[in-house]
Formats: structure tokens, sequence, C-alpha cells
């Protein structure tokens, strides 16, 4: 680099901020700048304390000159000569103008976009399904349900639907073992209607007035997610996991103040009020401004694990068959891989969730715990999915990474031991892919890896190619 392009930068270089000559400081913070010369600058401020100045050191008598209403263009006060042909500031003093940022423009968009929700641009049930497939694999019960339930909400948020006929919110109401892709589902959800999200735990809530977040900090969030927007918080979704959690606890002497009271405490947000919420924080106290959101169109979404319930399940199909709990029944409950998409309010009354909340989560549905083979798919499918993000990683290295079937197999099994369904995937896939991201950039010759059962079992290492074989 030489020193010469360092110091001489066009001040019409649009990539660089302009600097005021007198206080350093970039245009961005002190505002328009004036033009001396070519390259240099003065910032109004400094300007404007040049001629007061100029104006105490000339006496009282003299008419105060102020540079705001001096009729001067100030955007180009150009001296020519003045100062000769001053370079500029040196590049090593100036930044970078901030480029404008793709996330702010893309919120713009979208509060354009969800002010003027209408459902007719909704895409319709079918048309969401197909997307929620790109990313989740299997649960295509579950995604059909909330297609059609997100679809009926959205019509029912816009003006045109509004008329003597109330349509009912579709809050729902989602079961389904660990890992298995409930929050996921929601995450994708929110991102292909550009609404914003708020995922909230329910064991972290307790009645107002105890230790723990009350139930509005849930509302908190979304604003947050929204930018303080209210009205497009207004038509967002809120996700509140571990919902079972707050299941009515039995045989309690005390209050119940994170199970049923919360429950109770979130009886009118799921309904649709007025709730004042704290703004920027989880909880109200003097020093937080509050505003009022209206939680009508607001779509809540619970989800939770509710382990045990399938023995609830269970116990009432035997009750209902006329024969009783036999063997045989009891063999075809057990093996039922959908015995959860059975469930009733009935169930869930027994399981502890009290029924004016179950009545308002209307839609209620089961996403089934993954196996061996739909984890498999998880790791090659989606469009994000993890084997693709590695071989892209080594495609930049010119290096074609291919995974054998039956490791793949072993890595699903070895995730299906730690019970936490597509979570534990990652890590294990992680663990192995170190020495690999670390040793094969270190040869050049290397043009494709397998990585094998016997790698993942640490039995032996993975099938390497050298370039120009094949
Ligand atoms: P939970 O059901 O406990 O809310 P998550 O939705 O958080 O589980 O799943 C954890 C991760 O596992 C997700 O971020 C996603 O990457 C992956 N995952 C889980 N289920 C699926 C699925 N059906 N399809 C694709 N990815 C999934």
């Amino acid at each position: 680099m030489d020193d010469k392009s360092d110091s001489v930068i066009k001040d019409d270089n649009n990539e660089y901020e302009k600097i005021c000559y007198m206080c350093r400081q970039p245009e961005s913070s002190v505002g328009k700048m004036i033009k001396m010369t070519e390259n240099m600058f003065i910032c109004p401020n400094c300007m404007q304390r040049t001629f007061d100045l100029m104006n105490n050191s000339a006496g009282n008598n003299s008419m105060p000159f102020n540079l705001s209403n001096s009729g001067l263009n100030i955007e180009n006060l150009l001296m020519p000569g003045f100062m000769g042909d001053f370079a500029g500031i040196p590049k090593s003093q100036r930044v970078k103008k901030a480029k404008p940022k793709a996330e702010k423009s893309e919120n713009t968009e979208n509060k354009e976009e969800v002010k003027n929700l209408d459902f007719r641009k909704l895409p319709p049930p079918h048309k969401i399904k197909e997307q929620l497939d790109e990313y989740v694999i299997g649960q295509d019960r579950a995604k059909k349900i909330i297609s059609v339930a997100v679809y009926n909400h959205y019509k029912r948020v816009t003006k045109d639907a509004a008329g003597d006929i109330e349509i009912g919110k579709s809050n729902m109401l989602m079961i389904g073992p660990t890992g298995c892709g409930k929050t996921y589902l929601v995450q994708i959800l929110a991102k292909l209607l550009n609404v914003p999200l708020a995922i909230a735990d329910a064991t972290s809530l307790t009645e107002a007035g105890y230790i723990g977040d009350d139930v509005e900090s849930v509302l908190s969030k979304l604003l947050k997610a929204a930018d303080n927007d209210v009205e497009r918080a207004e038509t967002g979704i809120v996700f509140i996991d571990e919902i079972d959690k707050i299941a009515k606890k039995k045989n309690v002497t005390n209050r119940d103040v994170s199970g049923e009271s919360v429950q109770q405490g979130l009886l009118k947000l799921l309904e649709g009020a007025d709730v004042e919420v704290p703004v920027g924080a989880m909880s109200k106290n003097a020093m937080v401004p509050m505003t009022t959101i209206n939680t009508r169109n607001i779509l809540f979404i619970c989800g939770g694990a509710f382990p045990d319930l399938d023995e609830i399940i269970k116990k009432r199909l035997a009750k209902n068959t006329l024969i009783g709990f036999n063997s045989d029944l009891k063999d075809k409950f057990d093996n039922d891989p959908e015995l959860l998409f059975k469930v009733t309010n009935e169930d869930l009354r027994d399981f502890g969730l009290i029924p004016e909340f179950i009545g308002r989560l209307p839609v209620v549905y089961a996403l089934k715990g993954l196996d061996a083979e739909m984890l498999v798919k998880i790791m090659k499918e989606p469009k994000n999915a993890i084997l693709k993000q590695y071989q892209k990683l080594l495609a930049l290295d010119e290096v074609d990474l291919q995974f054998d079937d039956d490791a793949l197999l072993v890595i699903a099994e070895k995730a299906l031991e730690k019970k936490t369904g597509a979570r534990g995937l990652r890590s294990i896939i992680e663990e192995f892919m170190l020495d690999i991201m670390y040793e094969i950039p270190k040869d050049s010759s290397i043009g494709r890896v397998f990585i094998t059962k016997e790698y993942i079992e640490g039995k032996g290492g993975p099938r390497i190619v050298l370039r120009g074989q094949n």
C-alpha cells in the first residue's frame, strides 16, 4: 500500500463519511457538512462557533451572525483558493459510511406488509404447508393443522373478514416429545408469514407479585420482537413452551403460584384483552414506561412434552372399551406410535390443565416422536440441513464431502439414545466433524471425503479420495 493513496481520498467518494476538519466528527453524527474546498468540510456547529467567536471579537455593536438564517447556501460555501490544494483528511482517520442495515430495511418492509395484511395475499393452507415442508421433516398432520389454523387466524385478523359473525381465535396447543420440532415449526411459520414471534418459557412465569416473570412479560417479548411497534406486535405470534409445567399441582396445600395461577393469568391474554405491558423490561416497576397491547389478534401457540399423558389416554381408552384393559389391548396401545393423536380435552383436564384454559386453545394436536429414519432425513433434506452446511463449507476448499447411509443411521441411533430428539444431532455431528474440518484443508491433494460408519463408531477413519482419482 502506498501512503499517498492513504492520504488522498476524494471527498465525493461515497464510501467514506465526510469529516469535519475542525472537530473531526463524521457527518452522520454532526449533520450536513459545509463544503469549504474540494476536500475540506466543516460541520454546522463548528462553523457557527467560528462566527460566534468573530462576533465577540468584533465588539457588541456588530450584528450577530447566525448561520442558519444567514441565507447562505450552507451546504456549499466552496471557497476556491482558500486553503489552496488542501488534500483532505487521511484515510486512516476516516470511517466508512454505515451501510443501510439489511435487517433494518427488512423490518420496515415487514411493517408495511403486516400493516396492510390482507388475507387474499396470505398463501392458502396448502401453500403454507408446502413451504413448511421445505424445512420441517415429517409431522405431516401437525403441519396441515397448523397451516389451516394460521390461515383462518389471519383471515380473521383482516378487516375484510369482519362482519356479523365473529370468527373464534385459533390459539393452539401442540403436544410432542422434546426435540421433535415444535419450536422449530413455529419459528419457520413466523418467518414465512413475516410476523414478529416471541418464545417464552412457561416455567419462568409466576402469578403477579411472586418471584418470576408476570404473564405480561410474554407480550413485552413480543413487543421487542416487533421493534417496539405496538401495531405490529398486535398481529404477532407468541409461543409458550413447556406449558405442561404449569399444570395444576396435585395435592398441594399452599398457593400454586407457578401452576394453576399462571393458567388463570394467561386466560385474558389468550382470549383477547387490552393488557398493560412494560416496554423494554420483563416486569412492571415505577421506572419502566408502559403501553397497552390488545391481544385479540395475537396468535398464541402453547407447546409441551406432557410426559405421562399417554398413560392417561391409555386409561381412558381402556375404560371406554367393553372388554376392559386386557393384555391384548394394552399391547395395542403401548405400541401405537400415534397414541397422542387421540388426546381429548378430558385427558388434558386429567393432566392438570383447567377447563377455561383448555377452552381457549381450540386447536389441539400432537407431533410424533422422531425415529431413526426421520432423524436421517432431518440431517440430509431440509433447505438448511446440517450436512448441507458442512458440504458447503468443504466445497469452498474444493473438497467433496459425502456421508455413507449406514454412517447416518449410526448418528441417528446415537441421537435416539440421548432422548433429546433432533436436538442431539448437531452436537454428535460436530464432535466427529471437528477433526475432518481441521485435517482436510491441510492436504490440498484431497478431493473427496466419505464419512463412514467405522469412523462414527471410532473403529476406523473416513474414506479419502485424492484429486484426479475416482
Ligand atoms: P421442541 O419440539 O423441543 O421444541 P425444537 O423444535 O426446538 O424442539 O427442535 C430442535 C431442533 O431440531 C430444531 O432447531 C431443528 O433444527 C431440529 N428439528 C426438530 N424437529 C425437526 C423436524 N421435524 N424437521 C427438521 N428439523 C427438526
